[in-house]
C-alpha cells in the first residue's frame, strides 16, 4: 500500500438529501465530529417526502414532536399533526443549521457503487441529473437514505390514460397550475393521501369528485390540537417539558402495537368494534356496509380521518366501488360498461416500495438486487446491513416501517447503530465491517416467525414483496418501535466480520474489561461502604440496648 493510500482520510457518501439523509449527516457531525462526508441528492432541493408531496391537506399522521428529529426537538410545531410546508420548513432549516449546505451536491444520482475488496472502498457512479455528466468518486462508507414512498405508483391494469383529453396526474406529483374549479375530477384510490385531498379539494362545491374505491380502509378519528403561542413558550423554556411530552406521545402510540397482533384477539376485536362505530358514525348511512374492511385493523396503514368519512356526506362527493374497466377520451369507463364523464383524474394509487435506485455492488461480487432475488425479497440484519455488502447501511431498509409509529424514530435507531459501526472506520482504527449471512439469517427467520401472527397477513397490501399476499412482508417490524431501538442501541460485534479490525478489537475488548474493572471496584466500594454503616449502626444499636435505652 502506499504512503497516499494509508493517509487518505475515508469518506462518506450519503445516498439523499430526504430526512434520513439529513438525519445521518447530523448523527456524523454531532456523535463522531466528522466531516468529510457528502450527501447526494438527485432532485434541486432537500426534504425528500415533504418535497415532493404537495398536494391540498398533505401532513403527516404521526403527532409532529415525535415525527422530528430526537436531537433537534421543535417547540414551534404549531398543532399536534404537522403539515408538509411546516414540515419541509423543518428539514430544511436543520439543513442549514447544521451547515450541510456545503456538504450537500443537489441534481445528482447515485447510479451505482462497486465495492473493491482490495482497496476496502466503494466507487461511486454519480450522473448530473441536468446535463448528464457522469462523475465517480471513492467512499470507505455508503449510506443509502433514498426513502421508501419514492416512484409513484399508477395502476397496471388500468389502460388508455393517453387517450384522455383532460388534464391527469399523481397526488404525489401535484399539478399546481390545474384548475379544479367546476370540473369534474375522478380520484382514483382510498388510501392516506386520498383521504387527507378529497375534503380540501370538495371544500369548493363547484368541485365534483368522483372517488374510485376497490378496498375500504380502517379510520381513527384525527383529533388535531394547535399549540397556542403560550404553551410553545413554555415547551421552549421549561426544561425537559418538551422531552417529556415526546416521550408522552412515544409511549402512548407505540402501545397501539399490541392491535397488530392477532393473539391479543380481545383487544383486535374491541379495535375493529371501535373503529366500526367511527365510520358509522361519520359517514352517509347508505354507504357505512361497504366503507367497514372485512380484514383486521392496521393489516393496511390505518388512516388518521382527516375529515374524509364526513366529506362523503357532502353533494358533490360520490364514491364508487365497481371495478374500473379502462381510461376514454372523456372520463372513465366501468367495467358495467357505464362512463363517468371526468375533467381531471387524479391517480391517489400510492408508491412503488421497489428499491429501483439500490444499485451496488459488494464484497462478493453479487449485486445487491441480486442477493434479494435469492432470498426471495429484501432481506437485511436489523433492516439496516446486508451480507456482502461492507460499510453500507440501508436507511428504512427491509421491514423497519411501522403501522403505527414514526419512521424517523426507527431512522434513528439505525442511524444510532450505523455510528458506532463507522467510528472505528473513520477513526482510522478499522477498515470495514460486514455483517453475516448467519446473524442475517437468524435475525430474519424470528422476524418472519413473528410476522405470522401478526395482522398484516390478514389482507393484501404494499407491506409484502411485490403486493402478493403469498410473499413475505417486506416492510414492517414486527414488534413495538422501542423494540427496534433496543435491537439498535448497540452493535454486537461478535456478529459482523471485520477487516483490519484487530487494533480495535482489542482496543473494545480493553475498553470492556476496564469498565468492568471499574463497575466491579465501584460495587465493591459500594457494598464494603454499605456494610462498614450496617456494622456501625448495628454496633450502636447493640450499645444502646446495652444501655437500656430498647425496652
Ligand atoms: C404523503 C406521505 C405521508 C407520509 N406520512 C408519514 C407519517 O405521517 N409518518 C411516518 O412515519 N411516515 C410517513 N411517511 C413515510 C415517509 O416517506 C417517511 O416518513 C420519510 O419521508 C422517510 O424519509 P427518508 O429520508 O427515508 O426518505 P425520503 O423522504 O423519501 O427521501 C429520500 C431522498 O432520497 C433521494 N434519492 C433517492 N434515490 C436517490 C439516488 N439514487 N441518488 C440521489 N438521491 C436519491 C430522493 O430524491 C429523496 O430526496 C409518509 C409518506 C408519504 C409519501
Amino acid at each position: 500500500m502506499s504512503s497516499a493510500q494509508e493517509k487518505r482520510t475515508p469518506h462518506v457518501v450519503i445516498v439523499g438529501a430526504g430526512l434520513a439523509g439529513i438525519a445521518a449527516a447530523i448523527a456524523l457531525k454531532t456523535q463522531l465530529g466528522f466531516h468529510n462526508f457528502t450527501i447526494y441528492e438527485k432532485a434541486d432541493a432537500v426534504g425528500g417526502t415533504w418535497r415532493d408531496n404537495t398536494y391540498p391537506g398533505c401532513g403527516s399522521d404521526v403527532p409532529a414532536h415525535w415525527y422530528s428529529l430526537s436531537t433537534d426537538l421543535n417547540p414551534k410545531w404549531q398543532s399536534y399533526y404537522a403539515t408538509q410546508p411546516e414540515l419541509r420548513a423543518y428539514w430544511e432549516e436543520l439543513w442549514h443549521k447544521h451547515d450541510l449546505v456545503r456538504h450537500t451536491v443537489l441534481n445528482s444520482t447515485v447510479v451505482n457503487a462497486e465495492w473493491s475488496n482490495d482497496a476496502q472502498r466503494y466507487t461511486v457512479d454519480i450522473q448530473d441529473t441536468r446535463t448528464g455528466e457522469k462523475k465517480q468518486v471513492e467512499a470507505e462508507v455508503m449510506f443509502y437514505a433514498i426513502g421508501g414512498f419514492q416512484a409513484p405508483l399508477y395502476p397496471k391494469d388500468l389502460h388508455g390514460l393517453e387517450s384522455f383529453k383532460g388534464e391527469s396526474f399523481h397526488s404525489a406529483r401535484w399539478r399546481h397550475d390545474a384548475v379544479l374549479r367546476k370540473k369534474r375530477v375522478g380520484v382514483i384510490g382510498n388510501g392516506c393521501s386520498a383521504a387527507q385531498l378529497i375534503p380540501e379539494i370538495a371544500r369548493d362545491p363547484t368541485v365534483q369528485v368522483v372517488n374510485f374505491c376497490r378496498t375500504p380502509q380502517w379510520f381513527v378519528p384525527r383529533r388535531n390540537i394547535q399549540y397556542p403561542g403560550w404553551v410553545q413558550w413554555m415547551f421552549a423554556h421549561v426544561p425537559f417539558l418538551l422531552r417529556w411530552y415526546r416521550n408522552l406521545i412515544m409511549a402512548r402510540s407505540d402501545l397501539g402495537f399490541l392491535i397488530f397482533r392477532k393473539d391479543n384477539k380481545l383487544l383486535v376485536k374491541i379495535a375493529r368494534k371501535f373503529l366500526s362505530m367511527y365510520i358509522r358514525s361519520k359517514a352517509p348511512k347508505e354507504e357505512a356496509d361497504k366503507l367497514i374492511p372485512n380484514y383486521a385493523p392496521g393489516c393496511k396503514r390505518i388512516i388518521v380521518d382527516p375529515g374524509y368519512l364526513e366529506s362523503l356526506n357532502q353533494p358533490n362527493v360520490s364514491l364508487r366501488w365497481d371495478a374500473l374497466d379502462s381510461i376514454v377520451e372523456n372520463g372513465i369507463k366501468m367495467k358495467t360498461g357505464e362512463v363517468i364523464p371526468l375533467d381531471v383524474i387524479i391517480f391517489s394509487t400510492g408508491y412503488s416500495l421497489e428499491a429501483t435506485q439500490l444499485d451496488i455492488r459488494g464484497s462478493k461480487g453479487v449485486t445487491i438486487k441480486e442477493y434479494h432475488q435469492s432470498k426471495g425479497g429484501p432481506m437485511a440484519y436489523l433492516g439496516s446491513c446486508t451480507p456482502g455488502f461492507p460499510n453500507a447501511y440501508i436507511l428504512l431498509g427491509p421491514n423497519v416501517a411501522s403501522g403505527h409509529a414514526s419512521v424517523i424514530f426507527s431512522e434513528e435507531s439505525q442511524i444510532n447503530l450505523a455510528v458506532q459501526l463507522i467510528r472505528p472506520v473513520v477513526e482510522g482504527k478499522a477498515k470495514s465491517f460486514e455483517i453475516t449471512d448467519e446473524a442475517t439469517e437468524k435475525y430474519n427467520d424470528w422476524l418472519q416467525n413473528r410476522l405470522q401472527s401478526s395482522v398484516w397477513t390478514d389482507c393484501v397490501s404494499y407491506y409484502q414483496a411485490g403486493r402478493d399476499s403469498k410473499t413475505r412482508i417486506i416492510a414492517t417490524f414486527p414488534g413495538p418501535v422501542s423494540l427496534f431501538w433496543w435491537f439498535c442501541r448497540s452493535p454486537k460485534w461478535e456478529l459482523f466480520r471485520g477487516v483490519g479490525a484487530e487494533a480495535w478489537n482489542r482496543e473494545r475488548k480493553q475498553r470492556k474489561l476496564t469498565k468492568w474493572a471499574l463497575s466491579t471496584l465501584l460495587l465493591g466500594l459500594a457494598l464494603g461502604l454499605g456494610l462498614e454503616s450496617w456494622r456501625s449502626l448495628i454496633k450502636r444499636v447493640v450499645a444502646e440496648r446495652a444501655q437500656g435505652m430498647f425496652i
